[in-house]
């Protein structure tokens, strides 16, 4: 018997912090030791290939209940081969409330489709849209006790929207219990002022999409998020950032010592809101929320990157067929933008369209690619032993062919929505092994995991998210039931 019942043998290992030659020793899931001439049971030749943390993806929407029975299209099974085709061996997924329901019973549901299916290792969001008292004070309780450490809130869209006063009651909640709060910033009266205002004039189609939200209603919400998120002294995400201007809210937060982090998402980089201005129902493959802008937007997105204001990047995987009945076309092929839904599918795009744009083109370097998309998410949420390779955290890895060069297909991605945005585009870099807690999971394209192999990543309280004590006239207000 040796060391190693694996040996990653030969590859460049690249960390958040650095890139060197190694073999990777594996025993019993965990990354047992990196030097050299490491002996194992199995080995896997790297020679040529990178060695990063696996991806950790901490927005996504799979298998998400919907509010008229049934789920979304992306199930576990299919999410999570997705994830791992694609590089991606965590992510953390959203459990959803509905208006006047609880938070409990639904969660109940999404673990046990998730235990059933996901073959990678999953967590959840809580979304909130209801801020009840018994919500509030009974529930929201439980629920961050039992390890689900972040609460997501939208500040628009008709069926999840929370007001001021709910959104309040949310941070308070958080900062009572010890959890995160996530936030879709984007200015709800504004939206349904412009978009009645363009049904009116008659201006349906897809691409009016985007001119139904410009950039300065997701800038003011991201302005009151913060501010209101200061008050309470909690700290906050704000998801998917679209732009230099909505990223310069977050940097002025930062500069001021605030607890406020800033992701953003591969479409924000390649889409435009020009895509969405394509003959007929086409544009609706690339429609999500906020709208993605244009090159000058996406070009000075990499600067907030390198200047660390933004320091994740996830997918917002949101799959909603193009074909399918249930998806895009739901309302018909001439619904207006307005009831069409919402998102892309992305959760195994994600690390190569992310890797060709940033790495191979030389906007960002290998570390900070590993930051980006595992290491810094992984701290952010709390994912103990994740998103990084040292002695004793989760062999979750991905072995990187930086000079592959595909061309995307929907194929390829394996997910079960039928087209992805990317049709076409030629990356260099690309994923060729996945090990999912020292278990080979996929190998050349081919998934090998089982569905329910995936683990609930239950988080603990930990220090990043601590409040930082600052708080107006040193008074708490989240102390008191209100
Ligand atoms: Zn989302």
């Amino acid at each position: 018997m040796s060391d190693y019942e694996l040996v990653i043998a030969g590859g460049t290992v690249v960390t958040a912090s650095d890139v060197f030659r190694a073999d990777v020793g594996i025993r019993g899931g965990r990354i047992a030791a990196i030097g050299l001439d490491l002996k194992g049971d199995q080995r896997m030749e790297a020679d040529g290939l990178l060695v990063m943390p696996g991806g950790v993806d901490t927005h996504c929407h799979i298998e998400q209940l919907q509010a008229n029975g049934g789920a979304d299209e992306e199930s576990w099974a299919s999410g999570s081969t997705s994830a791992l085709a694609g590089g991606t061996t965590s992510a953390v997924t959203f459990s959803n409330q509905f208006k006047g329901r609880g938070v409990l019973e639904p969660l109940a549901e999404y673990h046990r489709r998730a235990k059933a299916g996901a073959m990678i290792d999953y967590g959840f969001h809580q979304i909130i849209s209801d801020a009840t008292d018994k919500v509030m004070f009974e529930e929201i309780p439980q629920v961050i006790a039992s390890g689900v450490r972040s609460l997501k809130v939208f500040l628009t869209y008709e069926n999840s929207f929370i007001d001021d006063k709910g959104f309040i009651r949310v941070l308070a909640a958080a900062r009572r219990h010890g959890a995160l709060v996530t936030v879709h910033c984007e200015n709800y009266e504004a939206i349904n002022w412009r978009t009645a205002a363009l049904l009116a004039a008659g201006h349906v189609e897809p691409k009016y999409h985007a001119w139904s939200r410009p950039s300065m209603i997701e800038r003011e919400a991201t302005h009151r998020a913060i501010a209101l998120a200061e008050m309470v002294d909690v700290p906050i995400q704000v998801f998917h950032v679209s732009c230099p201007e909505v990223a310069t809210e977050i940097a002025r937060a930062q500069a001021r010592g605030l607890k406020v982090w800033g992701e953003t998402c591969p479409q924000y980089f390649v889409l435009g809101a020009a895509d969405m201005d394509r003959p007929g129902f086409e544009g609706a493959k690339f429609m999500c929320s906020p709208s993605p802008r244009d090159p000058a937007a996406s070009a000075g997105l990499w600067d907030m990157i390198r200047m660390g204001t933004l320091d994740v990047i996830s997918s917002d995987h949101s799959g909603w067929g193009y074909m399918s009945p249930v998806g895009k076309r739901i309302h018909g092929t001439n619904a207006p933008f307005s009831d069409i839904p919402n998102g892309v599918p992305g959760v195994g795009s994600r690390l190569a369209v992310l890797f060709n744009e940033g790495v191979t083109k030389g906007k960002i370097d290998l570390s900070t690619f590993v930051r980006l998309t595992a290491t810094n998410p992984a701290k952010l949420f709390g994912l103990a032993g994740k998103g990084t390779i040292a002695p004793g955290a989760d062999a979750d890895l991905v072995l990187w062919d930086p000079t592959k060069k595909m061309t995307i297909t929907n194929e390829l991605l394996q997910h079960v929505i039928d087209y992805t945005p990317y049709e076409g585009m030629e990356v260099t870099g690309w994923p060729v092994a996945t090990i999912r807690r020292g278990e080979i999971a996929m190998r050349d394209g081919k998934v090998l995991a089982a569905p329910g192999s995936g683990r609930f990543m239950a988080r603990a309280p930990y220090d990043l998210i601590k409040p930082t004590g600052r708080l107006p006239f040193g008074f708490d207000a989240s102390a008191y039931q209100v």
